[in-house]
C-alpha cells in the first residue's frame, strides 16, 4: 500500500485553509481528523488511504469526546475530534499510528493530520487551568482557552528542537543514541531551552553531546514532528575545534562517518533522513 512518498515539503497551506471560526452552515460534508489515543481513522478504498468524508460523526456511529474546527480543506470544512478506547472502528475503515500514514497521504494532508493530533491533546489536557484549577473556557475565535477564575490564557505549545549535520573533512558526525530503538545512530539533535537563540541550541547540544566545537552553522530548514509537538529546526554547521567526547548518558558512541560507511540513515520523513541526503550529494 506504500506509494514511497517523494519528499517535497510544500507545506500544509496547498489545500488548506486555517480558521478558528467554525462556519454557519450546517449538514454539509466535512473532512473527520479523528483520533482514538495517536491513532487516526482512515478510509482504506482499493489500495488508497483517505481521510472520513462525512456530514457528521453519526453517520460513522462515532460519539467523541470533543471534537475541534480546524478550518478548510478544499472548501470543505475540516474537524478533529477525540474518541474513546472503546470506540468501534466503522467498516472499511481502520485506526492506524500517525507516523506509519506518512507514506501513505499525501503532505499537506499528513501535516494537517500532525496538527490536528495536537489541538486534540491540547484541548484534552487544558480542560482546567494550570494555575488554580477551575474549569477552563475557549476563547471564541482563537485556539486558546481562559480560565473565567483567575484569568490565566493557554495557547497551544510548541517545543523548538535543533538537529544538525556536523561535518568535518567530507565526514558527517553520527552518535549512537543510548535510548534509540532500532536505528542507533542519528545526528546530534536537542531541544532549544529558555534564553537561547536556535544557534546558541546548536551550539550548547553539540558541546554537551560530544564534546567538540562548530563553526559557520546555516539554517537547513525545518518540519513540524508532531510526536508529540515539536518543531524540528535543521542545520548544517562544520567542525572547529575539540576531540569527541561524548556525555555517556544520552549519547554513548560517536564517529566521523564518509559517504561510503554511513550506518543505517533515518527513514527519509525526517528532516534527519534528507540532511544526511544532503551530505551524500554534496560529498560525493
Ligand atoms: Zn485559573
Amino acid at each position: 500500500m506504500s506509494r514511497e512518498r517523494k519528499v517535497s515539503r510544500k507545506g500544509i497551506y496547498n489545500r488548506y485553509e486555517p480558521s478558528n471560526t467554525p462556519l454557519n452552515t450546517y449538514n454539509i460534508a466535512a473532512y473527520w481528523f479523528i483520533f482514538r489515543s495517536n491513532e487516526l481513522l482512515v478510509e482504506i478504498r482499493d489500495n488508497d488511504v483517505r481521510i472520513p468524508y462525512n456530514n457528521k460523526l453519526e453517520e460513522l456511529n462515532i460519539s467523541p469526546i470533543r471534537t475541534q474546527f480546524l478550518g478548510k480543506l478544499k472548501d470543505n470544512p475540516c474537524y478533529s475530534a477525540e474518541v474513546g478506547f472503546k470506540t468501534n472502528t466503522p467498516e472499511g475503515m481502520e485506526f492506524k499510528d500517525l507516523r506509519s500514514l506518512y507514506d501513505d497521504l499525501e503532505e499537506d494532508i499528513f501535516l494537517l493530520a500532525g496538527k490536528a493530533i495536537q489541538i486534540v491533546n491540547w484541548d484534552k489536557n487544558h480542560q482546567y487551568c494550570g494555575r488554580c484549577g477551575n474549569p477552563t473556557e475557549n476563547i471564541k475565535d482563537e485556539t486558546a482557552k481562559i480560565c473565567p477564575e483567575c484569568g490565566f490564557t493557554s495557547h497551544t505549545r510548541l517545543s523548538p528542537a535543533v538537529i544538525t549535520a556536523i561535518i568535518k573533512d567530507g565526514k558527517i558526525l553520527m552518535a549512537k543514541h543510548s535510548r534509540a530503538t532500532g536505528n542507533p545512530y542519528g545526528l546530534i539533535a536537542g531541544f532549544v531551552e529558555p534564553g537561547e537563540t536556535i544557534e546558541d541550541a546548536v551550539v550548547r547540544e553539540t558541546l554537551e553531546e560530544v564534546g567538540i566545537k562548530v563553526k559557520n552553522i546555516k539554517y537547513f530548514g525545518s518540519q513540524p514532528w508532531p510526536f508529540p509537538n515539536s518543531l524540528m529546526i535543521a542545520y548544517t554547521a562544520e567542525y572547529d575545534t575539540g576531540e569527541i567526547q561524548v556525555d555517556g548518558k544520552e549519547i554513548i558512541e560517536a564517529q566521523w562517518f564518509t559517504r561510503s560507511d554511513l550506518p543505517r540513515i533515518p527513514h527519509k520523513m525526517s528532516i534527519a533522513g534528507e540532511l544526511i541526503e544532503w551530505y551524500i550529494n554534496k560529498y560525493p
